[in-house]
């Protein structure tokens, strides 16, 4: 903000005035210059009404409007509310500083280095509150290998940008978002929204298109590919052709994103009720080989196991059940891991379970590199492969018995009905576990000698011992 501004908006707090929004600013560059003016959408022209939002962001919105701050609703909360969505959260944007909130709420911490931005911690849940920030001039280059500064405060990497903490006014706060239908805001003095890129318009288009150059706004941040894919599935809509059309080109600018942010964004593609599409849609882009590398290989052969587990999830988050991001890794890399322990085993002769674990920690090793998997669900996923030979070999067996107590027990037999849905070999595997799992503990051991009428036929047993994995590898149950 410059400082004029910020001496103007001090004096109308003094006043007792709520600041006016403010007028267009000559700092933008060209290609911003198209809309001075934002588009004003009054309380009357619109379905957002307090009702709908959530209460403590009401409260953060009303508690920065009492000390004359700027105050608004921004991003999804907005953008979802409009489309008649119940938000997913409430993110508040305003003209106070990080320091300014901090001073308002005694329940605030500051966090963020690459943004830094205020938590309003509630009970249970947390507020996040943002001061205005701006877009950089575009005079970096984007394909130098050093750090480069376009001024004091934020600092770019290979035209990425690293840091960013200058702020901004509201305009340029509105310009700097990622796509248009992501910058609009509800402002908490007379209930309107503002709408400065066209993000309206887009909305009733259902159209995702960036904001600015697509080439440069992809180059400062490449997660933004990503983000638009998860939006394009989320709200099933079309990503505008000019901001599509880079993608193809541009995915490789993810391998020099951090992993652990792209972790957060593989859980916000897949786990949050639209993981099938949003597959699909990195597989039209040819996004998937930047987050999952062994996918390429192993392609044909995984994708139905993908699937199965993508659209369960999507049925499971549907249901309001809980889903859980150490059974969608292990879905996503169980055919690498599969084939790999096939291929040690033949080759090394090991035995099944030194092959899995051997192939369990390669597969894994390589992907964190690129996706950073927390290690904890890395031992939750091995479990649940090494379980796998084991429910595939001890069935109708006395080891089935123990076996079925075991607290790894559950996952990794609904991982096995999971696979069993797309390899009909694995059925009656499935079915067998799914009895004897029902059953209670006394009547457990009939099942394992079921009357003749019940036994397998001949043709079963063998199709079970011809097992392809089983029959590659010198495996034995332990
Ligand atoms: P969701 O429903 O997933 O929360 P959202 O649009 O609110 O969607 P957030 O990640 O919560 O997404 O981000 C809040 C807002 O911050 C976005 O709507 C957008 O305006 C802005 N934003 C987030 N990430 C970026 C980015 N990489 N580049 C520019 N703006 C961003
Ligand atoms: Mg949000």
């Amino acid at each position: 903000m410059s400082a004029y501004r910020f001496v103007m908006n001090g004096f109308k707090r003094l006043l007792g005035q709520a600041p006016n929004l403010p007028q267009p600013v000559s700092s933008l560059p060209p290609d911003q210059l198209v809309s001075h003016q934002p588009r004003i959408i009054s309380r009357g022209e619109h379905n957002i009404s307090r009702k709908y939002i959530n209460r403590n962001a009401v409260r953060v919105l009303y508690r920065l409007k009492e000390a004359r701050f700027q105050s608004f609703l921004v991003g999804g909360g907005v953008r979802d509310m409009l489309l008649g969505r119940i938000p997913k959260d409430f993110d508040i944007a305003t003209d106070a500083t990080p320091e300014e909130i901090s001073g308002l709420f005694r329940n605030c911490r500051l966090i963020g280095k690459r943004f830094r931005l205020a938590h309003v911690h509630f009970d249970e849940e947390i507020i996040e509150v943002a001061t205005f920030r701006a877009r950089h001039n575009s005079h970096f280059k984007p394909d130098e290998d050093v750090e480069n500064h376009d001024d004091q405060n934020r600092i770019f990497k290979n035209g990425r940008i690293v840091r960013d903490n200058i702020y901004g006014t509201f305009e340029e706060d509105a310009w700097r978002r990622d796509f248009t239908i992501n910058a609009l805001y509800y402002n908490i003095y007379d209930f309107s929204v503002v709408d400065y890129t066209g993000g309206v318009e887009d909305l009733n288009a259902r159209l995702i298109r960036l904001i600015g150059d697509p080439l440069q706004r992809y180059q400062e941040d490449p997660v933004r590919m990503l983000r638009a894919i998860r939006f394009a599935a989320k709200l099933d809509f079309t990503i505008h052709p000019e901001s599509a059309a880079p993608i193809y080109d541009m995915g490789r600018l993810l391998k020099d994103i951090p992993s652990a942010r792209l972790y957060e964004e593989v859980l916000k593609l897949f786990l949050s009720g639209h993981g099938w599409k949003s597959f699909e849609l990195l597989e039209q882009y040819k996004l998937l080989s930047y987050l999952l590398p062994h996918f390429e290989k192993y392609f044909s052969r995984s994708k139905d196991l993908i699937q199965a587990v993508l659209q369960n999830t999507d049925e499971r988050k549907q249901q309001h059940l809980t889903v859980s991001p150490t059974f969608l890794f292990a879905a996503l890399l169980w055919t690498a891991v599969e084939e790999t322990a096939k291929q040690l085993a033949t080759e090394q002769s090991l035995n099944i379970f030194l092959a899995l674990n051997e192939a369990a920690y390669s597969v894994t090793n390589q992907q964190h590199k690129r996706v950073a998997i927390p290690r904890r669900l890395i031992l939750g996923m091995k479990e649940i492969w090494m379980t796998q030979p084991r429910l595939e070999q001890a069935w109708r067996s006395k080891k089935a018995l123990v076996l079925v107590n075991q607290p790894r027990f559950r996952a990794a037999f609904d991982f096995l009905v999971l696979r069993a849905k797309v390899n009909p070999d694995l059925k009656e595997i499935a079915d067998f576990w799914e009895m004897l799992f029902l059953a209670s503990p006394e009547h457990r051991p009939d099942l394992l000698n079921p009357p003749p009428i019940a036994q397998p036929t001949a043709n079963k047993r063998k199709k079970r011992r011809r097992h392809p994995f089983k029959k590659r590898t010198t495996a034995t149950i332990d």
